[in-house]
Order: structure tokens, then C-alpha cells, then sequence
């Protein structure tokens, strides 16, 4: 029997949507399965790198000013020292969930992908993927089902090289944005992020590895936002996420393929996770043409890497308190290091660059000159 569509691609979050949107870009068929109905929610921090923005115009989707708010770079807070870097070109943008996840369902339908909201993929095999408990025949198969991917585990690929968690709290307030840039304020175990989502509204989101903790709570480490933000209005419920670094030994197996969250993901703090997924739709959409899902798995396993390492770079900070201080003390003594390494975070520069200009840097941690 002939398949009903080229591509099935189990979750309609921005992973499957992206890879729907990329798959119609090289002419294939493509089915959209997810369980909720848009515009789906999700706890987030609702920045959108440069990069991804260069990934998702790729896809054919523009933010308009309407639906967003430019930041031009990243602040990092710790209690009594601040240092900030701009993004080598353009700006981010920070933009609701909501909308986000709006904007491309209404690109895919443009772009002809076929969705199916509100159901249930009940299970996969050589000849497609039960939805409702029918059987939908395809020729692929994608697993764009987020962290707790159903399909990884169909395709026995849940073999996993590492995996860390954290845990995410997220609520708006009604106020209108101070800073130019997402900051991120160090509390001890924890950060904060703050991102202008419209020009009345900011997004804060929680991160630590201690899942009691909440925002109320943490916020009496930095008496300055909590005042300001005691001023405005909540819009919402906090609403929490579990944030997980994870990798798996392999993405792809027969005909199926795992993208976003499904395929491994790095820690929220590094605000990558949806780029990543639009980066990773357009090479495997290119796969998905050409017949054969190596060529993605190699892609995949090369587009990870920066990500992780930041994170790592991050986590590390995260650790280890002396070590954060001194490094805060020493970018702010030599601000043109934070830009390199921004740059690099958005894929500007190549880590190797920034390694040879690391060492001033490194020395600095060392000696640790409080300047
Ligand atoms: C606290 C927090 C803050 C973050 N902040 C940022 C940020 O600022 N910037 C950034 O880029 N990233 C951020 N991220 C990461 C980002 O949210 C994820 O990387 C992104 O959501 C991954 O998209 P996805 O489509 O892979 O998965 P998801 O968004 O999880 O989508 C998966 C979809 O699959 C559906 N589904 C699952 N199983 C089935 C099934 N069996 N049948 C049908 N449907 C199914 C679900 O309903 C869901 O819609 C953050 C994450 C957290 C936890």
C-alpha cells in the first residue's frame, strides 16, 4: 500500500514544526501529530539568539515587532558586580511561547504541512505510526516528541551518554522592560533570567538544581529586582519545567529520526534549545530528501557541540562559587573576552579563536585580581 505521507513527524512543538516547515521547503509530504492544541504553552525563556533568528528566516519566519522585543546582548549579575556583552550583529528577540508556537503553525499551514491536534501516537513500525489506534502508513518517521520522547524509546534509542537536570520556574510580569539586554543574575545554586518579551512585559524564568526552590524565594538574593518586580503586576501562574543536559549514543535508526529536545538537549541557561531544533530541521529535512538520515546524524552530532560546551562552561560557573567570583571580576576587567565568548555562543566565532584568547583571561582567573 502506498504511504499517506512522506513524513510523519510525532510533536508539534517548534522541533516538529520547524522540521514540517524545512521537509515542505525540499517538496515532501508532511503530517504533524501532536496530542495538545496550538498555541501550546510551555515553561520557557522566550529568548531567541541572533542565530536562531538567522535559522528560523531560513524556515521563512519573520518576528514582527508586534509579537516581540529586541535585546542587544547578555548581562550577567552577581551581587555587586555586573558585566555585559553585545551580540557581534543584530539582536535577539524575545517573544511569548504563545506566539512563537502561533507563528509557525501558521507558516507550516503556508507551507502545506497537514496536522492532526489533539492526537494520540500510540506507537511506530516498519510501515508508519499508530495515531488514535489507526494505523497512518509513512515513509518516515520523526521524533520531535520533546524530553520524555515516546518515539526514542519505540526506536530503541534511549541509550544515553550523559544526563544532568535542573529545574525551571517561569512567571511574566507586567512591567515594562529596564535593560537592553537578557540578564542573568548568579544567586548561590540558581540564576535568573530576565527577558524583555514586549515593551510592558518581562519574562523571568528560575533555573537551580534544587527543585523546592521558587521564584519568591530566591529573588532575596537580589534585593533590586525583587523590589522592582515587586511593583508589578504578575501576569500568570509560575509555572515550572524540568531543564535536562542530555545526549544520546545515536539520533537516527531505519526510518526514523529524533530531533529538539527527543534527539538530547543542553541546559535552559544557555537559551539554545530552540535553535538548535531549527538548525537541526534544515539538515535533516535535506536527509529526508536525499534518502538516506547519516548525513543528519553527522550534522547533529557537529551542531551539538558549541551548545554543550557552553553549557558546560556554564554549569561550571554554576558549581563552583570562587570560581564564579573570580571569573566575574575577571570579565569585567577584560569586557572584550565576554564579547568573544558571545560571539562564539551564537556561532560567530570558532572555539578554537576563542581558546587563543582565553589565556589572558585565564591567567587573570588565576591571580584574581579583584579590580
Ligand atoms: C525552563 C526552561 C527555559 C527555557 N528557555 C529557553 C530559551 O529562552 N530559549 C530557547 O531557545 N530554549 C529554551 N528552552 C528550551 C526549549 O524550551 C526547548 O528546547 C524546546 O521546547 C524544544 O522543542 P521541542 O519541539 O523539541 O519539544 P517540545 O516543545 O517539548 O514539544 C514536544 C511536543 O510533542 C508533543 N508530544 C509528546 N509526545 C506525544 C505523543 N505521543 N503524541 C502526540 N504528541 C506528543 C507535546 O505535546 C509537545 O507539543 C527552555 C527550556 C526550559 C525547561
Amino acid at each position: 500500500m502506498a504511504p499517506e505521507t512522506d513524513v510523519f513527524v510525532v510533536g508539534g512543538g517548534p522541533a516538529g514544526l520547524a522540521v514540517g516547515i524545512a521537509a515542505r521547503q525540499r517538496g515532501l509530504r508532511v503530517l504533524v501529530a501532536d496530542w495538545s492544541r496550538p498555541p501550546i504553552e510551555k515553561p520557557c525563556g522566550e529568548g531567541l539568539m541572533p542565530d536562531s533568528l538567522g535559522a528560523l528566516r531560513q524556515l521563512g519566519v519573520t518576528i514582527g515587532s508586534e509579537h516581540s522585543f529586541p535585546f542587544r546582548g547578555i548581562r550577567f549579575l552577581a551581587p555587586g558586580t555586573s558585566v555585559s556583552a553585545s551580540f557581534p550583529s543584530g539582536c535577539g528577540l524575545g517573544v511569548r511561547r504563545t506566539a512563537l508556537h502561533q507563528l509557525l503553525v501558521d507558516r507550516a499551514a503556508e507551507a502545506g504541512v497537514q496536522f492532526l491536534w489533539g492526537a494520540r501516537v500510540n506507537g511506530i513500525g516498519p510501515e508508519g505510526a499508530m495515531v488514535n489506534g489507526r494505523l497512518l502508513r509513512s515513509r518516515w518517521i520523526v521524533g520531535a516528541d520533546g524530553q520524555n520522547s515516546y518515539v526514542r524509546r519505540w526506536a530503541d534509542l534511549d541509550a544515553s551518554g550523559r544526563y544532568k537536570r535542573r529545574f525551571g520556574f517561569r512567571r511574566h510580569y507586567r512591567i515594562a522592560p529596564w535593560s537592553d539586554c537578557v540578564e542573568v543574575y548568579w544567586g548561590s545554586g540558581f540564576q535568573f533570567y530576565v527577558t524583555p518579551v514586549s515593551p510592558a512585559e518581562v519574562c523571568v524564568v528560575l533555573i537551580s538544581r534544587n527543585r523546592h526552590l521558587r521564584i519568591d524565594r530566591a529573588m532575596a538574593e537580589f534585593p533590586d529586582l525583587q523590589e522592582r518586580l515587586q511593583r508589578a503586576d504578575r501576569n500568570g501562574p509560575e509555572r515550572g519545567a524540568v531543564s535536562v543536559s542530555c545526549s544520546f549514543k545515536r539520533v537516527i535508526s531505519g526510518h526514523v529520526a529524533l530531533i529538539g529536545d527527543a534527539s538530547g538537549s543542553v541546559d535552559a541557561v544557555t537559551g539554545e534549545g530552540m535553535c538548535l531544533a531549527f538548525r537541526q530541521a534544515v539538515k535533516l529535512a535535506e536527509a529526508l530528501a536525499g534518502g538516506d538520515l547519516r548525513t543528519y546524524a553527522a550534522e547533529h552530532r557537529r551542531m551539538m557541540r558549541r551548545p554543550r560546551f557552553m553549557a558546560d562552561v556554564m554549569l561550571m560557573l554554576d558549581r563552583f562559587p570562587a570560581l564564579r567570583v573570580r571569573a566575574m571580576y575577571a570579565l569585567r576587567a577584560r569586557p572584550a573576552f565576554f564579547s568573544a565568548l558571545l560571539a562564539m555562543h551564537v556561532g560567530e566565532r570558532s572555539p578554537a579563536a576563542l581558546v587563543m584568547s582565553a589565556f589572558p583571561l585565564g591567567w587573570k582567573i588565576l591571580t584574581a585580581g579583584r579590580t
